[in-house]
């Protein structure tokens, strides 16, 4: 059997879940779930909808820095800060796959994108920059801006579990406000996203909450008792969270707030 689970961000409306089931029934008509979930997340970056690659936000300074990331069972790749590239996804997996690291960051992950034929792209837009003034007006106004009034959260993500082999891909432009070279939980393993032993999930909310708590790995930890486990962590935050994945054969949504889904499956 083959499966696959989308998600649109927490904080995103449930509206967008018949988009994301689209998605999920194109991506699963390929071989390999890492080529679905890169598929996937390839069609929301190229989304305006949502935060992550075209449309994704800006920092304080106006610049658009962004952090994706895959994974399979035993290995793993990201960049972050990322700049000037149509699909961060896409380059998360050439890093994996093409290099004998597994992160890289900020200009170097843009040279590498280059060196891999990524074309120079701009992926600001007009909702981008209308956020951005929102974002200026909130930071001036309170110090603790970020948590205070967080803008937008709404990356995106993808799990796929084809016969039991599983695999995982996020990209976001980063939660607004925030500051340049700030970094969020997308690109590291066991925070945004973590593949292992027939378990998979990728995170969405505040990258800052979802690193302190290490949310995919603890979850993973507590896959026997899942849901329990979600409830605890949920009931311990003030913040926007959200998780998808597969724990077996099972496809799991949790999240505190709403936030678009999309599914498709294969007998
Ligand atoms: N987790 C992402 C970040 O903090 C944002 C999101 O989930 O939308 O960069």
């Amino acid at each position: 059997m083959r499966q696959i689970i989308l998600h649109g961000g927490v904080g995103s409306s449930s509206d967008l879940s018949a988009l994301l089931d689209k998605y999920a029934s194109y991506s699963i008509n390929y071989e390999d779930p890492l080529d679905a979930v890169v598929a996937a997340v390839k069609y929301m970056e190229d989304d305006l909808n949502f935060n992550a690659g075209t449309g994704s936000t800006m920092r304080l300074d106006g610049s658009i820095q962004m952090d994706a990331a895959v994974m399979i069972d035993g290995n793993f790749g990201s960049v972050i800060n990322i700049e000037y590239v149509k699909n961060p996804v896409q380059v998360a997996r050439e890093v994996m796959e093409g290099t004998p690291h597994v992160i890289l960051c900020s200009d170097g992950a843009t040279k590498f994108a280059r060196e891999k034929g990524h074309p120079q792209y701009d992926p600001s837009t007009d909702k981008a920059k209308k956020r951005l003034e929102d974002a200026r007006k909130v930071a001036t106004k309170d110090p603790r801006f970020f948590y205070s009034s967080p803008l937008s959260v709404d990356t995106v993500g993808a799990v796929a579990n084809f016969e039991g082999k599983i695999a995982a891909a996020l990209s976001t432009g980063g939660s607004s406000p925030m500051m340049r070279g700030r970094v969020g939980d997308t690109p590291i393993p066991g925070s945004g996203i973590f593949v292992k032993d027939g378990f998979g999930i990728v995170a969405t909310g505040i990258g800052e909450e979802i690193i302190r708590r290490q949310l995919s790995f603890a979850l993973y930890c507590k896959k026997e008792r899942l849901e329990d486990e979600w409830k605890i962590v949920a009931a311990n935050s003030e913040f926007s969270l959200g998780v998808v994945g597969f724990n077996g054969q099972k496809p799991f949504v949790l999240a505190n707030r709403s936030m678009a889904h999309g599914f498709a499956t294969v007998e």
